[in-house]
Formats: C-alpha cells, sequence, structure tokens
C-alpha cells in the first residue's frame, strides 16, 4: 500500500486552450495503482493502516453495485491482507456485474441489503446489529469519507501542483475536495465538479470543513451545473465527448465523475469563468472501473483504458 508509481503529468493540447493560452495539465492519478486507483487510494490507505493498528480482522463497508469506492475497498483489503465485507444497496443480480465479480474475487464477502435496510447504514443500533452477524470489524462509511480519508487526501497536492491558478476535481461526498481546499495555497482556487444534482453538496462541505476544522487560505467553489441530470446520468453528447477526449489525448475519463468534470472545465474555458492565461491542473480521480459495468447496463461503447 505505501509505495506508488510516480504520477505522471500530462499536458493537454487543443485549438480553444491555444486560442484562451490556457495551459492545462491532469495529473494522473488514475494511474497511481492498478487496482486502488485514484483519489480511492488516497482516501484509504490511513484507513487500512488505523484497521492494522487496532488489530481489526476485516473490514466492512457500504456501495452500490457499481461503485468505485465498493472496488477501491476490496482492492486495498486485498493489498492489506484484510477480510472485507461489502454491504451493497439492492438486490443480488447473477451474474455479478464486473465492479462486483472484482471485489468477490479479490476476497470481498458481499452482503444485500434492501433499500430500506441501506438507509439505516450510519445508525448504531444497526452497525450494533451487523457486529452481532459478523463479530468485530473496522467500519468505513459508504464514499469512505472520514477523517483519516481527509488526512490522506491532503497529501494529494504536492511539489509543483501549488503553482497552478487552478485545480480541478470530481466531487461526489466531498472528501477529496476537502483535503485539497486544505492544502491550496492562498493564490490557487479549487473548483469541485459535482457529480451529483442538488445543492445539498454545499451544505455537506461546510459540514465537512467544520467538522475537520479545515480554514481554507485558497479560494474555492463548488460546481453544481454539469451533472447531466443526476449521480451516472448521461446524455449522448457527454458520451461523444469522453470518446473525443480519449481520441484527441490518449486519456480515458469514466462517465460518471472525470468525464463530466472534464465537460464542465471546457465548458467555464469557453465562457470565461476559466479566464484567458490560466494555469489548470485537472486532478484525475480514477474511476475507469466503472465504464466496463456502465457500457453493459446502458449500451454505450467508452473506452475503457
Ligand atoms: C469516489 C470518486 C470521486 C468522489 O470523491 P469524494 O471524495 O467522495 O468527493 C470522484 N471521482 C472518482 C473517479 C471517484 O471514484
Amino acid at each position: 500500500m505505501t509505495a506508488t508509481l510516480p504520477i505522471l503529468y500530462q499536458e493537454i493540447r487543443c485549438p480553444l486552450l491555444e486560442e484562451k493560452a490556457i495551459s492545462l495539465t491532469v495529473k494522473r492519478m488514475d494511474l497511481v495503482h492498478p487496482e486502488l486507483s485514484g483519489n480511492k487510494w488516497y482516501k484509504l490507505k490511513y484507513n487500512i493502516q488505523e484497521a492494522n493498528k487496532q488489530g481489526h480482522q476485516q473490514l466492512l463497508t457500504f456501495g452500490g453495485a457499481y461503485s468505485n469506492h465498493i472496488y477501491a475497498t476490496a482492492a486495498a483489503a486485498k493489498l492489506a491482507g484484510i477480510h472485507a465485507i461489502g454491504m451493497i444497496r439492492g438486490e443480488e443480480h447473477l451474474p455479478l456485474n464486473p465492479t462486483l465479480l472484482y471485489a468477490r474475487t479479490a476476497g470481498m464477502r458481499l452482503e444485500y441489503l434492501t433499500r430500506t435496510e441501506y438507509r439505516k447504514k450510519d445508525s448504531p443500533d444497526f452497525l450494533d446489529k451487523l457486529k452481532e452477524k459478523f463479530g468485530r470489524f473496522y467500519l468505513i462509511p459508504e464514499g469512505g469519507t472520514n477523517a483519516l480519508a481527509v488526512r490522506g487526501t491532503r497529501e494529494i497536492l504536492e511539489g509543483k501542483d501549488l503553482d497552478y491558478d487552478f485545480i480541478c476535481t470530481s466531487v461526489g461526498t466531498g472528501g477529496t475536495f476537502a483535503g485539497l481546499v486544505s492544502t491550496a495555497h492562498a493564490s490557487q482556487k479549487v473548483l469541485g465538479f459535482s457529480a451529483l444534482k442538488g445543492d445539498f453538496i454545499h451544505q455537506d462541505i461546510d459540514r465537512l470543513l467544520y467538522q475537520h476544522q479545515i480554514h481554507p487560505s485558497c479560494d474555492y467553489e463548488i460546481v453544481g451545473k454539469f451533472h447531466f441530470g443526476g449521480y451516472a446520468k448521461y446524455n449522448s453528447e457527454l458520451i461523444d465527448y469522453i470518446k473525443l477526449f480519449k481520441a484527441e489525448t490518449g486519456i480515458p475519463l469514466d462517465p460518471v465523475y472525470t468525464g463530466k468534470m472534464m465537460y464542465g472545465i471546457m465548458k467555464l474555458i469557453e465562457s470565461g469563468e476559466i479566464p484567458r492565461g490560466s494555469s489548470v491542473l485537472v486532478l484525475h480521480t480514477g474511476g475507469l472501473q466503472g465504464i466496463k459495468g456502465f457500457n453493459a447496463r446502458n449500451n454505450t461503447n467508452l473506452p475503457l483504458t
């Protein structure tokens, strides 16, 4: 879990960027580890360390059937030699989709919860019942955001990353965003592109910053208008954009998080909301494991790698 590959930085060129004199660099966190990729590597590393320290034999977490977090937790547990239990929202569907097949193959025990049960995932009574059923476990919340996850995401920005005018990330629970705004410099602005529809994310971020006592010196903003209808929703424009981006840069994007972010970044550059002459660092937070299942479910043909 400790050794990582040196992270690749890839500068993107295209007529729009040229016209606006904008330098745009992608930090390929998706390549940080072949199985435990993107921001999930940062979010899980101190949690695994803590689980080991507390002498736990197993982890338990929650997620949807196509969840990057479930996939990453299964990978992290395998790497650390800890057993993992994945509490999956909804009914079992066989054959397993590619995400759950990987998780199962990595050794994760899969258990299914009805949507009603799933809503109790944070209640102490419900968690006590799970402890009776499975024995003692180290709990990682749905989406993986907790204090140790934020500690990990504080390590994302380093060195030259702190020289860019803008830092862009995709946002789910906001754990990654919280870590980024805690370390970005005063001269920088962190833009978080929400993958979910709804204004609740602003409150969630405020709560996270308060909980983790983060007082950003940088400027920051959640961009809420590039969700394409909601979580994992899409249209043909998004699909075409992801294919074009891959063809022109060689960089694969996923349709749930990074594809929507990159589409949004280009729109903000077009409109001048990201001003002419800016330098932009885009964090590729991973999520590529989800493409296979997305293609199968929606009959799309997005490139996988
Ligand atoms: C999980 C995930 C996110 C969201 O991270 P949060 O810390 O929950 O905001 C963004 N991008 C990708 C690819 C992810 O897998």
